[in-house]
């Protein structure tokens, strides 16, 4: 059974172990999102894919969640100690490693498919991790300015939600470079064959939001044959971890399993989505989701643990074979 996956970061790989527990022989392609991407101090780092390696790789922090287990921080403390900026981005010895290889092969001319592939090929992932694009994209989201009071500045999707905690208003996301990035290498045959599409509980709009806002990769969602499925990251009226509704409100999305679908919306109504999994205790919703083209059922969501993700995932194929076409 081949299997593809549109992921962000934590959400995206926990669901990610649960489904290799459900089907440990399927065919599974990842297509990672790349727009919380960002350079510091030289060094590319892409969160999301780092996030999905070290996860399905065995090397992930299990306490953070993300980063390396048995992480040390020396280089982070050295940089502080030369007082630059910025310092609060969680860089890893271990990690840094990651970045640096990273970094050497995209300056010697390598797409960061081939880097993804490269470095993964040191974790043995049981899945083929793709990014979205091999092109810069990179999530910015307007605040108001603190400096000048009555403007408003765009800041990287990093410094909001590392250094803010997206405790600021967001006025608006944007996608910069997404215009004119392509999907990378294998990102579009992966959406069109394969037996199923599905979603995870990844934010809506900074991680899926962004791999089917690059150009092509939505309308290969609403083409391909394959049922699309995806699972609810909100459970009751807020995310179950994160600040996933701080961006939902700047899209003028309310945070309930229900306004995320519709979001998504029918693909038989120009949307990208057949079906959708949410929690039990939102079941009263489940109308209003059929109400919108949607086939939803409700099932518990909360992934405390591989068995449990395992019987979601296996809750989204279920669905899927009802209502392949
Ligand atoms: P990020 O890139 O690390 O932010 O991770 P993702 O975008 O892949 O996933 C973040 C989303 O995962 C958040 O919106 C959370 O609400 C959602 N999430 C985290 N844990 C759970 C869970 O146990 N169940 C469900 N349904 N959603 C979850
Ligand atoms: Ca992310």
């Amino acid at each position: 059974m081949r299997l593809t996956v549109l992921a962000g970061g934590i959400g995206g790989s926990t669901f990610l172990r649960g489904l290799l527990k459900a089907r440990p022989d399927a065919d599974i392609t990842v297509i990672g999102n790349t727009a919380d991407d960002i350079t510091l101090f030289g060094l590319r780092v892409c969160p999301d894919l780092d996030t999905v390696m070290y996860t399905l790789g065995g090397g992930i922090s299990k306490e953070r969640g993300w980063g390396r287990e048995d992480e040390t921080w020396v280089i982070k403390e050295e940089l502080a100690a030369y007082g630059v900026e910025p310092t609060w981005f969680g860089l890893g010895d271990r990690d840094v490693a990651t970045h640096l290889v990273r970094t050497q092969m995209l300056d010697a001319g390598y797409g960061l498919s081939a880097v993804t592939q490269a470095l993964c090929a040191r974790w043995k992932l049981p899945v083929r991790l793709l990014p979205m694009s091999d092109d810069r994209v990179e999530t910015h989201v307007v605040i108001d300015d603190p400096d000048n009071p009555g403007t408003k500045k765009a800041i990287h999707f990093q410094e909001y939600w590392v250094r803010l905690h997206a405790e600021v208003p967001a006025h608006q996301i944007v996608a910069v470079g997404s215009e004119k990035a392509k999907p990378a290498p294998g990102v579009l045959d992966a959406i069109a064959d394969c037996d199923v599409l599905l979603l995870p509980p990844s934010n809506p709009v900074v991680s899926v939001g962004t791999i089917l806002g690059v150009p092509g990769i939505r309308e290969a969602v609403q083409k391909t044959a394959a049922p699309v499925i995806g699972l609810s990251p909100i459970i009751g009226t807020g995310p179950v971890r994160g600040m996933a509704d701080k961006v939902l409100a700047a899209v003028g999305v309310e945070s309930t399993a229900s306004a995320v679908a519709r979001y998504y919306g029918a693909r038989a109504r120009d949307g990208v989505i057949d079906g959708w999994l949410i929690d039990t205790s939102d079941s009263a919703q489940l109308d209003s989701i059929a109400g919108a083209g949607i086939h939803a059922q409700a099932v518990p969501l909360w992934m405390t643990d591989e068995t449990t993700t395992a019987a979601m995932a296996d809750a989204a194929l279920s669905l899927a074979e009802a209502l392949r076409r």
